[in-house]
């Protein structure tokens, strides 16, 4: 058994004064139980938590960590920024650069701004569309996250189209009756609600590749699609790819499939472990935004020098030769590894990977939008889970989140993780 004493005691401590535990709910360990690890360090691709247990990380802060903690060209660069200044409200270089590299990988950005966070990404990259348009309608797809931007926080009817209902206490109806959800995957039903009503759709957001309920990649043809549909009736498209940026290709989702969108949001990886959104596209959309038009959006600590310097640390290392490729051969190592361990168990499960995200669902079936994974056996996920984690293996605490890789995970770590998800696999109750 892990010993976890320290861990429990700070829980409680911080019972007293944070709702939960934690700054953020998915930290907690709601979904699989028990008590949420309290971290001291990382290096590499280790976890320390406060009591001295070590685990392999296969969460890396939910992503950004794409060169594992600690980086060195990564805190350099910090150390240098130190040296002059935290923030001062006025520009920097520092910005023009993240921006330039932003550009370079993904060409559909002619002009981009940064914020602090995805869900300021898309939260402005929501009103943009709309101020653009002149429209007001948002499209989402059931399952996809795109952050806790009130319009955006709303779940469809099982499988039919329906206005928008809130997910969450808190939101008006108001806020979301301008947002439609569909299933994910599914593009007759974006094609029959369009017919209707496309000429007053403002734009389509969409995690490219479906992140947050698992990772789904779209069906052949999709997002092509979706872009037709756009292009038809005016529409901006919004591909969210806080998570998938940089992440599943240097590209993101956008190079993978040859798709462009009008829009883009980026977070997470291009700020390398430090609070970074942002979101770009099409100089013509982008200028529509203040100081240049007049769709307001702003920022005190926006296109701050600490969060710029550890993003273009992180994405100058991401330029190199190789790197791609590395994680590339590492990912399908690790989740051939998790399918044959599941599979020599007799535990049915159903693997999806796009680049180093990649989800092992405990599902009878295919997994293709978020009806198919709300099937998954989400008890059986929390018992492996907590194996998992008592053999060192630090796993998303929830079966609708990926696990990432970052490029300083060794074919060692990776192999020692398949041998550790062959014993728990087989301790699973059939
Ligand atoms: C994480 C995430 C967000 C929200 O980003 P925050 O920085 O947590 O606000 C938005 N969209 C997607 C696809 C994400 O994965």
């Amino acid at each position: 058994m892990l010993t976890v004493e320290k861990s429990k005691n700070a829980f409680s401590e911080a019972l007293k004064s944070i709702p939960g535990s934690v700054n953020s709910p998915v930290r907690a360990f709601g979904a699989v139980g028990g008590d949420p690890l309290f971290i001291e360090s990382g290096h590499g691709c280790y976890l320390n938590d406060i009591d001295g247990n070590r685990y392999i990380d296969y969460v890396l802060s939910w992503g950004p960590l794409i060169l594992g903690h600690l980086d060195k060209s990564v805190v350099k660069a910090l150390k240098e920024v130190l040296k002059k200044g935290t923030s001062f409200g006025a520009p920097t270089e520092l910005e023009t650069h993240l921006a330039q590299l932003v550009k370079d990988a993904m060409p559909s950005i002619e002009k981009i701004r940064m914020v602090n966070s995805g869900t300021e990404a898309t939260m402005s990259a929501i009103r943009l569309a709309r101020g653009y348009t002149r429209r007001d309608i948002v499209i989402k797809f059931d399952g996809c996250y795109h952050g806790h931007v009130d319009g955006l926080l709303v779940q469809a009817g099982s499988g039919a189209t329906t206005l928008g209902v809130p997910t969450s206490p808190g939101v008006p109806e108001d806020y979301v009756k301008n947002t439609l959800t569909m299933p994910y995957n599914n593009l007759d039903i974006v094609k029959e609600v369009c017919r209707e009503k496309g000429e007053s759709v403002a734009c389509i957001i969409i995690e490219a590749v479906a992140g947050n309920m698992g990772v789904i990649p779209p069906k052949k043809g999709y997002l092509k699609g979706l872009r037709e549909i756009a292009d038809k009736y005016g529409i901006v498209l919004i591909f969210d790819e806080v998570m998938t940026g940089f992440r599943v290709s240097h590209g993101g989702v956008q190079a993978l499939q040859k798709v462009t969108p009008d829009l883009t949001t980026l977070g997470k990886v291009i700020g390398g472990g430090l609070p970074v959104g942002a979101y770009g596209g099409k100089a013509e959309i982008m200028d529509c935004i203040s100081p240049t038009g007049p769709v307001y959006q702003a920022g005190t600590l926006s296109g701050n020098p600490m969060a710029m310097a550890s993003g273009i640390a992180t994405l100058e290392k991401l330029k190199k030769r190789g790197v791609y490729t590395k994680l590339e051969r590492n990912s399908k190592r690790l989740a051939e590894g998790l399918k044959r361990s599941a599979e020599e168990a007799g535990i049915p499960t159903y693997h999806t990977r796009v680049g180093s995200m990649m989800c092992t669902f405990f599902s009878e079936g295919e997994v293709t939008d978020y009806e198919s994974a709300k099937k998954c056996d989400t008890e059986r996920y929390a018992s492996y889970f907590h194996g998992m984690l008592e053999k060192g293996v630090y796993l998303a605490p929830s079966q609708f989140e990926a696990a990432f890789i970052s490029t300083v995970h060794s074919e060692e770590d990776i192999d020692a993780t398949i041998a550790a998800s062959c014993q728990v696999m087989k301790t699973l109750k059939k």
